[in-house]
């Protein structure tokens, strides 16, 4: 086994690398652009190095810094992770020149691999059934057009230096082929310097199966089943599983011996995925290779119990393989959802931002996050804007779906927008929950409807209700810690001056808001929500679920107030609400008398009136400051002040009132 290595990536991969190294006992070195001068990636390394400015191209795309980097280290291996440098046979050369280990396969085997033309000839070779389509060297426009037709439309143009679904296009007509070649052929340039094209059969509904695959330098090689990656938005994965729900036993045999077949055929060694299209007659066919880990690879450790970093290591080391075919097996059901940092319902605008909230469901055997930050990190602008990985593990498909519908449940993000809200609505849907969906069917679909979450009264009800329980919370918090425990302004028990306690919320969405009017009448509250009045009682359970009886029935629901953000899970959705500053969220519910009350808890940070005092209305009397906001009061009407309730600096809980007013003589 290597004693140090190299991670020439970042964010969740370098951590996950990072994380069998420590259990194996090898030392890493980081790489760093400036922008993520403390990420976590570099948190966690035993050592790292700054390889360059924030753009990936001056930073983690330069073998030359990478190289240095490990020299400077005494590194004796290189990962390459994915994406960035992992699939580039130049790098891979590089590396072994330098006298350092590679942890992937031969150059030779990424650039056979590497082109989609070149691979399906190779595949075709071995045997691996591929898309009926065209692959030649005669690009003219004449020639391309021919074949189309011979494979007949509908037919998709693929870049054959391809990737993450760039230089693709369909084409439903022959009239429309011109067009839509020079469009791909204009995107493929762009991307990756290359305009060569592919011509295939375009699949109506196929679901995307992948097969993992491993080999060893000592010409064992053994595949570690399938995954199915069909819950694709635009031609990319967002939620992956194992195994293949509904993959004939058939299929399942034919695939792992195709997929071992291809792995043979370019004398494949490491971790590689193969991946097929299954049609709906379960046939399939070889899309491409990916010469590196996957991204959806915990899936495949999920079911089988195995390390595929550690089996990568052993394998760079010249180790053989640690287990033979037959004594690999899989069990249960696991799903991964990544989690981005980005708007599903503008079209999947990715957003940058600092990670003001970061929460993240508690982690154990049979339920992983894989990360690349913390709460109070930033996601940049400069690279994928993925913030996790919810890996779930059950005993079969229902459990481990529903493991992940909870896992969705407990995460908060507060600061750049993410798709939890998404992802939840979308696990939730019917042909997911069935496993019938294909590649195509979210786009079909269409992500605004299911993105947006807007909540319906009974959302509201349910997170004023919560709300207004955490704010009082929070002031029988302070009024415990304050100094002055016997003060009357710190009881609890819903004691009041003068009448009911009427509370005015805002729950905020984007641009728009909710205002919410609750009113305490004893152990009930009367909740108003567009001017409805809903008659709800409302409490926390132990296991901190929040339950409702409202208009004759009884809800159960999770709230939690981070911050200023509220997330409420209710009915198989998740909404969560800002609360712009809580000065504005909680108004008192009429103006007037009510306005000396404090309206959440908070501490008198000046007095700017004394018992005598004749003051106009509109006159300042008071600051409260609560929630790192200060609120000032100022008088409902003229008048005299008869009392001040309060002192400067002390904390009072919400309600409390802070002085009266009397009719000037
Ligand atoms: P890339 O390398 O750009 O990711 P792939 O060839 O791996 O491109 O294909 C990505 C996705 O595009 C597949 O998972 C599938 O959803 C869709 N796709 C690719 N080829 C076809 C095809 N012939 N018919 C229908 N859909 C396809």
């Amino acid at each position: 086994m290597l004693d140090s290595l190299l991670i020439a990536n970042r964010g969740e991969i370098a951590c996950r690398i990072i994380a069998t190294c420590r259990r194996l006992g090898v030392r890493t070195v980081a790489v760093y652009s400036d922008a993520d001068r403390d990420a976590r990636h570099v948190r966690l390394a035993d050592e790292a190095v700054r390889i360059g400015p924030a753009p990936a191209r001056e930073s983690y795309l330069r073998i030359e810094a990478i190289l240095e980097a490990a020299a400077r280290t005494g590194a004796a291996a290189v990962h390459p992770g994915y994406g960035f440098l992992s699939e580039r046979a130049p790098f891979a050369r590089a590396v072994g020149e330098a006298g350092l280990i590679w942890v992937g396969p031969p150059p030779a085997a990424i650039e056979a691999m590497g082109g989609k033309d070149v691979a399906k000839q190779l595949m075709r070779r071995a045997g691996v059934p591929v898309v009926p389509g065209y692959d030649g060297d005669d690009q003219g426009e004449a020639r391309i057009a021919a074949e189309a037709e011979a494979i007949g439309f509908p037919v998709l143009l693929k870049a054959a230096a391809g990737g993450g679904g760039k230089g693709m296009r369909i084409v439903e007509r022959p009239d429309e082929l011109a067009e839509s070649l020079a469009a791909a052929r204009r995107e493929a340039l762009n991307a990756f310097g290359d305009e060569r094209m592919i011509v295939e059969k375009y699949l109506r509904r196929p679901r995307h199966v992948e097969l993992q695959v491993f080999a060893d330098s000592h010409g064992r090689a053994v595949h570690l089943f399938e995954r199915d990656c069909s819950l694709q938005r635009r031609h990319q994965k967002i939620v992956e599983e194992a195994p293949a729900p509904g993959l004939a036993d058939a299929t399942r045999a034919a695939m792992g011996a195709a997929g071992v077949a291809a792995a043979r055929a370019v004398g494949y060694v490491n971790a590689g995925t193969i991946e097929f299209l299954l049609d709906e007659d379960q046939s399939f066919y070889f899309i491409e290779m990916n010469t590196r880990l996957q991204v959806e690879h915990p899936v495949t450790e999920m079911i089988t119990g195995l390390d595929l970093v550690e089996w990568q290591l052993r394998v760079a080391s010249g180790e053989p393989l640690p287990l033979r075919q037959e004594e690999i097996t899989g069990s249960g059901h696991a799903f991964e959802a990544r989690v981005y940092a980005e708007d599903p319902a503008r079209g999947y605008l990715p957003s940058a931002g600092r990670l003001e909230r970061l929460r993240f469901p508690q982690v154990a055997p049979d339920l992983r996050v894989e990360t690349g930050v913390d709460e109070g990190d930033e996601v940049t602008p400069f690279y994928d804007p993925m913030i996790a990985k919810l890996v779930v593990h059950g005993p079969d498909r229902g459990a481990a779906l529903r493991r992940l519908e909870q896992a969705l449940d407990s995460c908060l993000i507060a600061g750049p927008s993410s798709n939890l809200g998404f992802l939840r609505a979308v696990v939730g849907t019917a042909p997911f929950r069935a496993g019938a969906v294909d590649t195509g069917w979210l786009d079909r679909e269409g992500a605004a409807g299911l993105a947006e979450a807007e909540p319906g009264d009974e959302d509201l009800v349910l997170a004023a209700l919560a709300l207004a329980e955490e704010l009082a919370e929070q002031g029988r918090r302070r009024a415990r810690d304050s100094a002055d425990r016997t003060s009357p302004w710190h009881r609890t028990d819903g004691w009041r001056l003068n009448r009911p306690h009427r509370q005015l919320l805002r729950l905020g969405q984007g641009e728009r808001s909710w205002p919410v009017e609750i009113e305490r009448l004893g152990d009930r509250s009367l909740v108003a929500v567009a001017g409805r009045e809903h008659d709800a009682r409302h409490g926390v359970a132990a296991d901190g679920s929040h339950w409702c009886e409202l208009d004759g029935r009884r809800l159960r629901f999770m709230a939690e107030l981070v911050g200023d953000c509220l997330l409420l899970v209710h009915d198989g959705r998740r909404l969560e609400f800002r609360l712009p500053s809580l000065a504005a969220a909680a108004e008192p519910a009429d103006s007037g008398a009510d306005l000396l009350n404090a309206p959440m808890p908070g501490r008198v940070i000046k007095l700017l009136v004394a018992a005598g005092d004749r003051v106009t209305k509109g006159q300042p009397v008071a600051v409260l400051e609560a929630m790192k906001m200060e609120q000032r009061f100022t008088a409902p009407r003229d008048g005299i002040v008869t009392a001040v309730h309060v002192r400067e600096g002390e904390q009072v809980p919400e309600g409390t009132r802070l002085l009266d007013l009397g009719d000037a003589p």
